[in-house]
């Protein structure tokens, strides 16, 4: 066939010669690309020619990798090896089909998930998969495999896998939020191509940051616009805030801010500034969380300190007196509502009863609440 050649290579398993079929210099050409980067061409598909198996033993690889088999990695593969050799090879033309391709690819996904593969290989090899999916308006299993590809992306993303030069750290960021559009879980995705508009130029092709800016528009604009999604989370959180400072009587600017706050972090813009924070962090945030701790606490306890949280606060008579947010530790034992760090220890006559993030005073912080013995 035009455009193909084949070159022999040795299986590592049985030690057959097995004739590879290599795409020649010019046997497709590129129409367009999707946004994660899948190529429409005209000519041979290059898909179908990723994998190779041995017509023999039935040893389905990366055609890159294909020589390359760990002793360990043969002694997980060889009793998957022997089930299919009952079961009978497929036997593939130099000249592949859909169907082929498929086939390959799933036998390659298989056999790299009992080997135990890096998780890179396989999140490319499921994506490729999906790809063909894509090729026949399968919509369903397309969907299947970008979510295996993804969790295997992530994994090779937080185990630093070895990644092709063309891609690197922030080429597989990209690749995780756009898959994660595509899979319609659009925070994840928000999140995502943010981390990598933020990551350093240097460290980052121009490719991935252009790609990236784009995504990441887009779905700041869908955003706005409406997957439920966003729009039910969205919602959720500002109507909780909204009936908050309403039961207390209050509806000042501080719900405008930490309206922005909480917007600019699913946007990605304050990423800098929040990211440190676990998303359970910023739900905390939003559900004043601290605010509920330091009610339970105050209950029925005399308040001193800052006018603001005071009239928040119903005002009772029983000691100890609670402080809220005092310039310094009182020296007489109290209840202290802080967001400087107690010194604690072993010796310590300061016990943290409560601490986590909160918005107080137009910023996010670390707030503690504390109980000092004397
Ligand atoms: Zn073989």
């Amino acid at each position: 066939m035009e455009g193909i050649y084949t070159k022999k290579m040795v299986c590592p398993v049985c030690k057959q010669d097995v004739d590879v079929p290599r795409l020649k210099h010019g046997a497709y050409t590129i129409i367009s690309r999707d946004s994660d980067l899948h190529p429409w061409v005209s000519g041979v598909n290059p898909t179908y020619y990723l994998g190779v198996i041995c017509p023999n033993c039935g040893y389905a690889a990366l055609e890159s990798h294909f020589e390359e088999l760990k002793p360990d990695e043969l002694k997980k593969l060889l009793p998957l090896l022997a089930k299919k050799r009952l079961t009978g090879t497929k036997s593939i033309t130099v000249e592949r089909t859909w169907d082929d391709a498929l086939f390959i690819l799933l036998s390659v996904y298989e056999q790299y998930e009992v080997r135990g593969s890096d998780p890179y290989n396989l999140g490319y090899i499921a994506q490729n998969i999906a790809w063909l999916y894509r090729e026949k308006k399968d919509n369903e299993n397309e969907q299947t495999w970008l979510q295996k590809s993804v969790d295997y992306y992530l994994q090779a993303y937080e185990t630093s896998a070895d990644l092709p030069s063309t891609l690197g750290e922030a080429g597989l960021g990209y690749l995780i939020a756009d898959i994660y559009s595509r899979l319609g879980q659009y925070r994840d995705a928000l999140q995502w191509a943010s981390r990598v508009v933020q990551m350093p130029k240097n460290r980052k092709k121009v490719l991935f940051d252009q790609l990236s800016r784009e995504l990441w528009q887009n779905l700041r604009e869908n955003y706005k616009s409406g997957s439920n999604e966003e729009v039910n989370w969205n919602t959720t959180i500002r109507s909780e805030i909204q009936s908050f400072f309403q039961s207390e009587g209050l509806l000042t600017s501080t719900f405008d801010k930490l309206i922005k706050n909480i917007g600019l972090w699913a946007s990605g813009e304050n990423l800098q500034y929040l990211d440190h924070l676990k998303k359970e962090d910023v739900e905390a945030i939003a559900s004043f969380e601290w605010f509920d701790q330091l009610k339970d606490v105050s209950k029925g306890h005399k308040l001193e300190g800052d006018a603001f949280l005071i009239k928040l606060l119903p005002m009772g008579t029983e000691e100890p007196t609670v402080y809220l947010l005092p310039d310094a530790m009182p020296d007489s034992s109290a209840i202290v509502f802080t967001n400087k760090e107690p010194a604690t220890g072993m010796n310590s006559s300061v016990r943290v009863l409560w601490h986590g993030y909160g918005f107080l005073k137009g910023t996010i912080q670390t707030l503690y609440i504390v109980e000092v013995r004397k």
